[in-house]
């Protein structure tokens, strides 16, 4: 599987392209906030020959967002995220004219995203954890052989999503990322929402938001 990254819109969000060498691939929170960020996506799987099957999204916020339609009508393909996203997703456009940015609104999800399914594109299987607490309906998605995490906005490289959002919950948070994203093995990778990539181990030993010896909230 490969995975290539791309960081748009104000916010500096992370996009991910995975693709395997069947040459389907799944867009991950696209966030292109118009024509020419989405050109540097599109230029990009036109070159490669990549077929896009779905988007994903991890969560609504509207940075994950912005390239949802983009993404959807250029390719023919739908949406799929977390039904606790819904609301989130519903005010998007409220959310744009907070964050003075353009909004093209996204479609909503044709298939609600659950925790223990497994979602397809060529050869490859993504598993998905649900990790609420930065956002309500927050996934993150696995893929076990490649030891890869695409992990939104819960854990990034020394620290962890904000929760200072309506929707987020702090408890919630710590919660997802000791019982779920630190049940993983020390070499998986984490992919974030925002930054550069990290891996579970260096989390576990440097990330002083969440310590792996904490008993707990
Ligand atoms: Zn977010």
């Amino acid at each position: 599987m490969r995975i290539a990254r791309f960081t748009f819109n104000p916010f500096s969000e992370n996009t991910y392209l995975l693709y395997d060498e069947t040459m389907e691939c799944v867009i991950i929170d696209p966030g292109m906030t118009d024509e020419d960020e989405d050109s540097i996506l599109f230029s990009f799987i036109k070159d490669e020959k990549l077929r896009p099957v779905k988007v994903l999204n991890t969560h609504c916020h509207i940075d994950h967002i912005l390239g949802n339609a983009s993404s959807c009508n250029a390719f023919e393909i739908k949406l799929y995220a977390h039904e606790k996203e819904l609301q989130m997703l519903e005010r998007a456009g409220a959310a744009s004219l907070m964050w003075n940015v353009p909004y093209r609104e996204s479609p909503l999800p044709h298939h609600y995203i659950q925790e223990g399914e497994q979602i397809r594109f060529g050869n490859t299987l993504l598993d998905i954890l649900f990790t609420p607490g930065h956002a309500p309906g927050h996934v993150v998605f696995v893929q076990h052989q490649e030891k890869v995490i695409l992990g939104g906005d819960v854990l990034f490289k020394g620290s962890v999503g904000r929760v200072d959002l309506p929707g987020c919950n702090a408890a919630d948070l710590v919660s997802s990322i000791q019982h779920k994203l630190y049940t993983l093995a020390d070499d998986y990778v984490v992919y974030p929402g925002h930054g550069p990539e990290t891996t579970i181990g260096d989390e576990k030993r440097n990330n002083v938001f969440v310590r792996s010896d904490w008993s707990g909230l």
